[in-house]
Protein backbone atom coordinates (compact mmCIF):
# COMPACT_ATOMS: atom_id res chain seq x y z
CA UNK A 1 0.00 0.00 0.00
CA UNK A 2 1.05 3.69 -0.70
CA UNK A 3 -0.74 5.95 2.31
CA UNK A 4 0.07 9.68 1.60
CA UNK A 5 -0.98 12.49 4.04
CA UNK A 6 -1.44 15.70 1.87
CA UNK A 7 -0.38 18.34 4.30
CA UNK A 8 -0.80 22.23 3.81
CA UNK A 9 -2.52 25.52 5.12
CA UNK A 10 -6.13 25.77 4.25
CA UNK A 11 -5.69 26.91 0.41
CA UNK A 12 -2.36 25.37 -0.28
CA UNK A 13 -4.13 23.23 -3.43
CA UNK A 14 -4.19 20.06 -1.40
CA UNK A 15 -7.75 19.40 -3.21
CA UNK A 16 -6.26 19.80 -6.62
CA UNK A 17 -3.15 18.09 -6.29
CA UNK A 18 -4.87 14.92 -4.85
CA UNK A 19 -7.56 14.61 -7.88
CA UNK A 20 -4.22 14.25 -9.88
CA UNK A 21 -2.52 11.87 -7.69
CA UNK A 22 -5.49 9.99 -7.75
CA UNK A 23 -5.56 9.46 -11.15
CA UNK A 24 -1.92 8.45 -11.35
CA UNK A 25 -1.35 6.22 -8.99
CA UNK A 26 -5.00 4.82 -8.18
CA UNK A 27 -4.98 5.82 -4.66
CA UNK A 28 -8.13 6.24 -2.97
CA UNK A 29 -8.79 9.92 -1.54
CA UNK A 30 -10.12 10.77 1.89
CA UNK A 31 -10.75 14.62 2.44
CA UNK A 32 -12.23 15.10 5.80
CA UNK A 33 -13.54 18.48 4.86
CA UNK A 34 -15.75 17.09 1.66
CA UNK A 35 -16.71 14.10 4.22
CA UNK A 36 -17.81 17.00 6.83
CA UNK A 37 -19.34 19.08 4.08
CA UNK A 38 -21.44 16.12 2.51
CA UNK A 39 -22.60 16.08 6.41
CA UNK A 40 -23.81 19.24 6.43
CA UNK A 41 -25.58 18.94 2.63
CA UNK A 42 -27.88 15.94 4.21
CA UNK A 43 -28.50 17.28 7.65
CA UNK A 44 -27.57 14.65 9.09
CA UNK A 45 -27.08 15.45 13.19
CA UNK A 46 -23.11 15.21 12.63
CA UNK A 47 -23.55 17.67 9.93
CA UNK A 48 -25.18 20.02 12.59
CA UNK A 49 -22.31 19.74 14.71
CA UNK A 50 -19.72 20.48 12.31
CA UNK A 51 -21.24 23.33 10.44
CA UNK A 52 -20.84 25.29 14.23
CA UNK A 53 -17.39 23.95 14.02
CA UNK A 54 -16.42 25.06 10.35
CA UNK A 55 -18.75 28.45 9.74
CA UNK A 56 -16.63 29.61 12.88
CA UNK A 57 -13.18 28.17 11.20
CA UNK A 58 -12.71 26.14 14.28
CA UNK A 59 -11.51 22.40 13.85
CA UNK A 60 -13.58 19.63 14.88
CA UNK A 61 -12.89 18.21 17.99
CA UNK A 62 -10.04 15.25 18.03
CA UNK A 63 -11.96 12.40 19.36
CA UNK A 64 -15.13 13.28 17.20
CA UNK A 65 -12.78 13.50 13.71
CA UNK A 66 -10.87 10.61 14.60
CA UNK A 67 -14.05 8.43 15.13
CA UNK A 68 -15.27 9.73 11.78
CA UNK A 69 -11.90 9.12 10.16
CA UNK A 70 -11.92 5.18 11.49
CA UNK A 71 -15.34 4.91 9.77
CA UNK A 72 -14.33 6.29 6.44
CA UNK A 73 -11.57 4.01 6.51
CA UNK A 74 -13.38 0.78 7.52
CA UNK A 75 -16.09 1.52 4.67
CA UNK A 76 -13.93 2.90 2.08
CA UNK A 77 -10.34 1.64 2.48
CA UNK A 78 -10.59 -1.74 1.95
CA UNK A 79 -8.65 -3.22 -1.11
CA UNK A 80 -7.08 -0.10 -2.22
CA UNK A 81 -4.00 0.26 -3.64
CA UNK A 82 -3.22 3.03 -0.69
CA UNK A 83 -4.93 6.18 0.49
CA UNK A 84 -4.57 9.55 0.49
CA UNK A 85 -5.57 11.59 3.32
CA UNK A 86 -6.43 15.54 2.69
CA UNK A 87 -7.13 17.70 5.13
CA UNK A 88 -6.78 15.10 7.84
CA UNK A 89 -3.95 15.23 10.40
CA UNK A 90 -5.01 18.45 11.86
CA UNK A 91 -3.31 18.20 15.40
CA UNK A 92 -0.62 15.71 16.78
CA UNK A 93 -3.72 13.42 18.60
CA UNK A 94 -5.01 13.08 15.16
CA UNK A 95 -1.50 12.38 13.69
CA UNK A 96 -0.93 9.93 16.81
CA UNK A 97 -4.29 8.56 15.89
CA UNK A 98 -3.63 8.11 11.72
CA UNK A 99 -0.61 6.02 13.21
CA UNK A 100 -2.81 3.50 15.58
CA UNK A 101 -5.30 3.44 12.68
CA UNK A 102 -3.26 2.26 9.94
CA UNK A 103 -1.24 0.01 12.46
CA UNK A 104 -4.18 -1.59 13.39
CA UNK A 105 -4.85 -2.27 9.69
CA UNK A 106 -1.35 -3.50 9.19
CA UNK A 107 -0.51 -0.97 7.39
CA UNK A 108 1.60 2.68 7.82
CA UNK A 109 1.62 6.12 6.56
CA UNK A 110 4.43 6.18 3.58
CA UNK A 111 4.83 10.15 3.09
CA UNK A 112 3.41 13.91 4.25
CA UNK A 113 3.51 16.09 1.09
CA UNK A 114 3.69 19.61 2.41
CA UNK A 115 2.52 21.93 0.14
CA UNK A 116 4.28 25.34 1.12
CA UNK A 117 2.31 28.54 0.02
CA UNK A 118 3.31 31.88 1.54
CA UNK A 119 0.36 33.43 3.16
CA UNK A 120 -0.89 36.21 1.15
CA UNK A 121 -1.11 33.79 -1.65
CA UNK A 122 -3.12 31.40 0.37
CA UNK A 123 -5.93 34.18 1.27
CA UNK A 124 -6.24 35.07 -1.98
CA UNK A 125 -7.12 31.48 -3.43
CA UNK A 126 -9.53 30.82 -0.75
CA UNK A 127 -11.27 34.73 -1.44
CA UNK A 128 -11.03 32.89 -5.40
CA UNK A 129 -12.79 29.95 -4.83
CA UNK A 130 -15.78 31.01 -2.43
CA UNK A 131 -16.19 33.69 -5.60
CA UNK A 132 -15.96 30.92 -7.90
CA UNK A 133 -18.27 27.98 -5.43
CA UNK A 134 -19.79 29.33 -3.11
CA UNK A 135 -18.06 27.57 -0.28
CA UNK A 136 -18.93 28.94 2.98
CA UNK A 137 -16.28 29.19 4.85
CA UNK A 138 -14.45 30.86 2.17
CA UNK A 139 -15.42 34.22 3.23
CA UNK A 140 -12.19 37.14 4.62
CA UNK A 141 -13.35 36.28 7.79
CA UNK A 142 -13.50 32.65 8.35
CA UNK A 143 -10.15 32.96 6.34
CA UNK A 144 -8.72 34.41 8.91
CA UNK A 145 -9.47 32.43 11.84
CA UNK A 146 -8.82 29.06 9.68
CA UNK A 147 -5.06 30.44 8.93
CA UNK A 148 -4.66 31.26 13.05
CA UNK A 149 -5.81 27.93 13.97
CA UNK A 150 -3.60 26.63 10.86
CA UNK A 151 -0.79 28.25 12.43
CA UNK A 152 -1.46 27.56 16.18
CA UNK A 153 -2.74 23.76 15.93
CA UNK A 154 -1.99 22.50 12.68
CA UNK A 155 1.60 23.65 11.26
CA UNK A 156 3.29 22.18 14.53
CA UNK A 157 3.05 18.77 12.30
CA UNK A 158 5.29 19.79 10.16
CA UNK A 159 8.04 19.46 12.81
CA UNK A 160 6.63 16.18 14.08
CA UNK A 161 6.66 14.43 10.50
CA UNK A 162 10.46 16.16 9.80
CA UNK A 163 11.38 14.37 13.15
CA UNK A 164 10.12 10.95 11.87
CA UNK A 165 11.63 11.63 8.66
CA UNK A 166 8.83 11.19 6.22
CA UNK A 167 7.76 14.82 5.76
CA UNK A 168 8.22 15.79 2.06
CA UNK A 169 8.26 19.54 1.35
CA UNK A 170 7.15 20.76 -1.98
CA UNK A 171 6.96 24.49 -3.19
CA UNK A 172 2.96 24.99 -3.70
CA UNK A 173 3.36 27.99 -5.69
CA UNK A 174 3.32 28.34 -9.67
CA UNK A 175 2.23 25.78 -12.29
CA UNK A 176 -0.73 23.24 -11.11
CA UNK A 177 1.54 21.23 -13.42
CA UNK A 178 4.70 21.94 -12.52
CA UNK A 179 3.89 21.52 -8.79
CA UNK A 180 2.58 17.51 -9.71
CA UNK A 181 5.57 16.94 -11.01
CA UNK A 182 7.75 17.39 -7.89
CA UNK A 183 5.31 15.31 -5.73
CA UNK A 184 5.34 12.67 -8.19
CA UNK A 185 9.26 12.70 -8.45
CA UNK A 186 9.02 12.51 -4.85
CA UNK A 187 6.65 10.10 -4.49
CA UNK A 188 8.51 7.54 -7.13
CA UNK A 189 11.79 8.17 -4.78
CA UNK A 190 10.17 6.41 -1.77
CA UNK A 191 11.36 3.29 -1.49
P1 LIG B 1 -10.93 21.53 4.51
O1 LIG B 1 -11.89 21.24 3.42
O2 LIG B 1 -9.90 20.45 4.70
O3 LIG B 1 -10.30 22.90 4.39
O4 LIG B 1 -11.77 21.55 5.89
C1 LIG B 1 -12.81 22.49 6.09
C2 LIG B 1 -13.16 22.56 7.57
O5 LIG B 1 -13.58 21.26 8.04
C3 LIG B 1 -12.01 22.94 8.50
O6 LIG B 1 -11.85 24.35 8.59
C4 LIG B 1 -12.45 22.31 9.82
O7 LIG B 1 -13.47 23.09 10.43
C5 LIG B 1 -13.11 21.01 9.37
N1 LIG B 1 -12.10 19.91 9.31
C6 LIG B 1 -11.68 19.26 8.18
N2 LIG B 1 -10.77 18.33 8.49
C7 LIG B 1 -10.61 18.39 9.83
C8 LIG B 1 -9.77 17.70 10.77
N3 LIG B 1 -8.89 16.77 10.37
N4 LIG B 1 -9.88 18.03 12.09
C9 LIG B 1 -10.76 18.96 12.51
N5 LIG B 1 -11.55 19.68 11.70
C10 LIG B 1 -11.49 19.39 10.37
Amino acid sequence: MLNLVLFGAPGSGKGTQSAKLIDKYGLHHISTGEVLRDHIKRETELGKIAKSYIDNGQLIPDDLMISILDEVLEKEAKGKKGVIFDGFPRTIPQAEALKELLGKRGTDLHAVVGLEVPEEELVERMLNRGRETGRADDNIDTIKKRLDVYHNQTSPLRDYYTATGKYMPVNGTGNVDDIFSAISEGIDALD
